[in-house]
């Protein structure tokens, strides 16, 4: 893709930045499994919590293409890619959904501190019985008198123990099914509302995760996010952006590993050979290559479709699926081509492959990206 001159220097200061103030002290951060929250605010303050967030709320607003160029080159030059990961769960399926749908009040009160990264935001979905089936959600929302009751547990949440702010999804009218769900803001220090830390991930270690507890939390009226019964329709556009844009990240971390893998192939000798001269050794990394360019046009493609306010819901699930596969795969690879030292933390050879195994689960698992893919073709 040929990019503009506004779009290569984006791109380029966003590497430099990242080299310099992001990676630094990142393979120790996610050796011990610990988010920063001062790493976070300087990301923040170099506009890394509100890519697509409209200018006059202090944003970037940047549209998909855009925010990918960015996320792509964060996966190029970032080593924490835990924080990448909590920069992206918090711009996507929370910050996004209250732009688009969140009334001028909540905009005001909110946003422009979200765009600034001073309050961390997490969206609550999952519940420990309602995983890729979300419309099984049992947490309710009662209305009562000028605000809602909300009452439930939420698991799995990225950066729940250092969030600020929760976009909870719960059911309003239980008979609707999907359109019984709504979304609300709750703010972190309303009563009725707990949190624990789960354990440590294998990968993305830097991004923290917990499970949310609701009992009686009392929320105003006007915390509610879009109408009521909105919420299922909400969820699934921060998921188009979520599953468009979070994912360049891989790509950016696929041509990296790339270039190190060339780089090794080329230099390291064994049999009185360099690797590369073996075949199986070269083909490896033409497999890496191949399912680099594919996941790059998929990518692209999915974020000039959303760009131009076309349809793109089997264009983005295509390229979450290709890109989440091949980067496990590619991360496989990776491992492989550097034998022992592959494996060896201290290389970061091994962190595609750590970071890529949950990317097949989360924004919905790749079985349910089949699952849409098969319903756009009519099969089901
Ligand atoms: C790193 C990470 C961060 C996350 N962050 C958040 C967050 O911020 N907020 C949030 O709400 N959630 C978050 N999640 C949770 C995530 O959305 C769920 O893990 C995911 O939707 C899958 O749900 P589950 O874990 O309950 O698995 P299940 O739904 O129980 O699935 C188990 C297996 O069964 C398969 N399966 C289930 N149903 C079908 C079907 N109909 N057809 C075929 N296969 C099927 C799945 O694909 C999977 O392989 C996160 C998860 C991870 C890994």
């Amino acid at each position: 893709m040929d990019l503009s001159d506004a779009q290569e220097s984006r791109v380029d200061a966003t590497v430099q930045f990242a080299r310099a103030r992001l990676s630094p002290g990142a393979r120790e951060r996610e050796a011990a499994g610990a988010f920063d929250r001062k790493v976070w605010d300087e990301a923040a303050q170099f506009g890394l919590a509100g890519l697509p967030l409209p200018e006059a709320w202090g944003g970037s607003g940047l549209d998909a293409v855009d925010t990918m160029l960015v996320v792509e080159a964060l996966g190029k030059s970032c080593d924490d890619g835990g924080l990448v990961f909590s920069l992206c769960a918090h711009m996507f399926a929370s910050a996004v959904p209250l732009w688009r749908s969140g009334a001028t009040d909540l905009h005001e009160r909110y946003l422009r501190d979200i765009a600034a990264g001073r309050l961390i935001c997490a969206n609550g979905t999952t519940e420990p019985e309602a995983g890729s089936d979300i419309h099984a959600m049992k947490t309710s929302a009662v209305r009562d008198g000028d605000g809602y009751v909300l009452d439930g547990t939420k698991c799995f949440i990225t950066n729940a123990p250092v969030a600020d702010i929760f976009l909870v999804y719960a059911v309003t009218n239980p008979g609707k099914k999907m359109f019984g769900i709504s979304a609300f803001l709750v703010e972190r220090a309303t009563p009725g509302l707990r949190v624990t830390a789960e354990h440590a991930k294998s990968g993305l270690r830097t991004s923290p995760w917990g499970t949310i507890y609701l009992d009686r939390c009392r929320v105003p009226a006007g915390a509610r996010v879009g109408p009521e019964g909105a919420g299922a329709a909400l969820f699934s556009e921060s998921m188009v952006w979520e599953r468009g844009c979070l994912f360049a990240y891989y790509v950016g971390a696929m041509g990296r590993s790339l270039e190190q893998c060339v780089a090794h192939a080329r230099s390291r000798t064994q049999f009185g050979h360099r690797i590369g001269a073996f075949q199986s050794v070269s083909n490896r990394i033409v497999d890496m290559k191949m399912r680099l360019e594919v996941a790059r046009l998929l990518l692209y493609r999915a974020g000039e479709l959303h760009r131009a306010g076309k349809r793109c819901d089997e264009a983005v699930a295509l390229s979450k699926l290709w890109i989440s596969e091949a980067a496990v795969q590619s991360g496989l690879d990776a491992v492989q081509l550097f034998g022992g030292s592959g494996v060896a933390m201290d290389t970061g050879v091994d962190a595609l492959l750590r970071d890529a195994v949950p990317a097949r689960i989360f924004s919905g698992t790749s079985e349910m990206q089949r699952a849409i893919i098969a319903r756009m073709l009519g099969i089901h």
